[in-house]
């Protein structure tokens, strides 16, 4: 199991992780991305538990400014 977290509030609106991980990131009309299926875990945070990381390992680490994160 991995638990993907995407700091909404940090995020810059780039459109890395939609472009290296479209499975489960996707540009929206706020400017910002969206962690596709992700759950509110408070303020601008938003939480999504899936069965293996896939891409969203290289989502994290494409992030220019760090605001998804991936624990396993
Ligand atoms: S890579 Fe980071 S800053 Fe860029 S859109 Fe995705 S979450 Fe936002």
């Amino acid at each position: 199991m991995a638990k993907v977290l995407h700091m909404k509030d940090i995020c810059i609106g780039c459109g890395a992780c939609a472009a290296v991980c479209p499975k489960y990131w996707e540009m929206k009309g706020d400017g910002k991305s969206h962690l596709k299926g992700g759950k509110n875990a408070g303020g601008e945070n938003f939480e999504l538990v899936v069965a293996d990381a896939e891409c969203n390992s290289e989502a994290a680490a494409s992030c220019p400014v760090s605001c998804i994160k991936v624990s396993k």
